[in-house]
C-alpha cells in the first residue's frame, strides 16, 4: 500500500467547494503522517484551477474532469487514477457526488469503505476510523481488515476537518488521461440552488436555531433578527420543520445538517438526541428554553431558562444598543 492521501475535490464554478478545502486540510494533516502526499483529485466546473488547492493543502492535483456533469461520469478516470495513485487512503465528502464517486470506486475495485467519519488517521500507516452510531450513544473505530485490498475510501462527513489558514504554494497539477465511466452517461434532470442564507448554514461561525417552542414563523422573524445582528446564520430543529415554519434546508441533526459554529443558540429546542448529533461540535451552545429540565441544559455552557419571547428581543436590543454605542 503506498503512502500518499486522495481526496475528491468538488469544484464548482467559482472555485473549491467547502468540503473540498476541508478534505485539503485534512488529508495534508494525515500526509504529514503517513510521509507522503496530499493529492486531490479535482472535478466540477471550476477544476481547471485545481492548483488553487495548494494552499488550502494539496501537494498534487490531477483534474478527472472539468464538465458540470454528474460527477459519477468521472468514475471511470478516477479509478485510472486511484489505480496509478499509490495512495494510502483517499477521502470523499459525504455529498452526493461524494458518495456516488466513493460508491464506485468501492464497486469496481472491491476497496474497504468506511463511513460517514467523524474522524480518521493514519497512524503507523493503518487507517482507523472513528464513527459514531446508534445516534451518538456509541462511537465505533474500525480499520481494514488484514490483507484487504487497495486503500480504504473513507466518507467523511461535513465539518470533521476545519479549512486551514492558508499556506504555501500552488499545487502541482496533472490532467488525467479520460476513461469511459463504467455507469455510462449520466445528465442533470433537474437542479435547485440554495438560498445564499441556507447555503451559509454549514459554513457559519454563529447561528440562531429554533425549535418547536418558538410557536411558528413569527416566533422565526425575532431569531432572524438576532441572527442579523450577530451575522449569524438562522437553523431549526426537525420539530419546526416538520411544522413547515421554516425549509426542511435549514434542519440540524442527524436527518439534517451538521454544523460547527463557535457559537450555537438553541431557543426553544429541547435538544433530543437527533438534534444534539447535528450541533454537540459547537464550541460554545446557549441555550433558551423556559423548562428548567430540558435535556439541552445537561450539555448547554449557557443555559437560559425563561420565555425566548422575551429574552430573545432584549437580547437582539442589547446587542443593536452596544454596536451603536
Ligand atoms: C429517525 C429520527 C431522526 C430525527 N432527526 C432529527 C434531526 O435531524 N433534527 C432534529 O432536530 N430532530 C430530529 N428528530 C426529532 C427529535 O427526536 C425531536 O423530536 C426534535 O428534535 C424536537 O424538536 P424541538 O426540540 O424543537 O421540539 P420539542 O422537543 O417539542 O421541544 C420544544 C422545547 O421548547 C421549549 N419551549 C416551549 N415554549 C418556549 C418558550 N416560549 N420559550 C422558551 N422555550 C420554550 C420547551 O420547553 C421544549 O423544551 C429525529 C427523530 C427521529 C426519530
Amino acid at each position: 500500500m503506498g503512502s500518499n492521501v486522495g481526496f475528491l475535490a468538488e469544484f464548482a464554478t467559482a472555485g473549491p467547494t467547502r468540503s473540498a478545502l476541508e478534505l485539503a486540510a485534512g488529508a495534508a494533516a494525515l500526509a504529514a503522517e503517513s510521509g507522503g502526499a496530499a493529492v486531490a483529485l479535482a472535478y466540477g466546473p471550476g477544476a481547471a484551477d485545481a492548483a488553487d488547492l495548494g494552499p488550502a493543502g494539496a501537494g498534487r492535483a490531477v483534474v478527472l474532469g472539468t464538465d458540470a456533469a454528474p460527477a459519477i461520469s468521472v468514475a471511470g478516470t478516477l479509478a485510472a487514477a486511484v489505480a496509478a495513485g499509490d495512495f494510502a487512503v483517499l477521502l470523499a465528502p459525504a455529498t452526493p457526488n461524494g458518495r456516488d464517486l466513493a460508491a464506485a470506486l468501492v464497486g469496481l475495485h472491491g476497496l474497504p469503505a468506511f463511513g460517514p467519519v467523524r474522524a480518521v488517521s493514519l497512524a503507523g500507516g493503518t487507517v482507523r476510523c472513528e464513527q459514531s452510531t446508534l445516534q451518538g450513544a456509541v462511537i465505533t473505530m474500525s480499520e481494514p481488515a488484514e490483507g484487504a485490498a487497495g486503500p480504504a475510501v473513507v466518507l467523511v462527513a461535513a465539518n470533521t476537518f476545519s479549512p486551514r489558514e492558508p499556506a504555501g504554494g500552488a499545487a502541482a497539477v496533472t490532467t488525467a488521461v479520460p476513461v469511459d465511466s463504467p455507469f455510462g452517461q449520466a445528465r442533470i434532470v433537474e437542479s435547485q440552488v440554495e438560498t445564499a442564507a441556507i447555503a451559509a448554514l454549514e459554513e457559519a461561525d454563529i447561528i440562531v436555531a429554533g425549535g418547536r417552542g418558538t410557536g411558528g414563523e413569527a416566533g422565526f422573524a425575532a431569531l432572524r433578527e438576532l441572527a442579523e445582528v450577530l451575522g449569524g446564520a438562522v437553523g431549526a430543529s426537525r420539530a419546526a420543520a416538520d411544522a413547515g415554519w421554516v425549509p426542511y434546508q435549514l434542519q440540524i441533526g442527524q436527518t439534517g445538517k451538521v454544523v460547527k459554529p463557535a457559537l450555537y443558540f438553541a431557543a426553544g429546542i429541547s435538544g433530543a438526541i437527533q438534534h444534539r448529533v447535528g450541533m454537540q461540535a459547537a464550541e460554545h451552545v446557549v441555550a433558551i428554553n423556559r423548562d428548567p429540565d430540558a435535556p439541552i441544559g445537561e450539555f448547554a455552557d449557557l443555559f437560559v431558562v425563561g420565555d425566548l419571547f422575551q429574552i430573545v428581543p432584549a437580547l437582539t436590543a442589547e446587542l443593536r444598543r452596544r454596536s451603536q454605542a
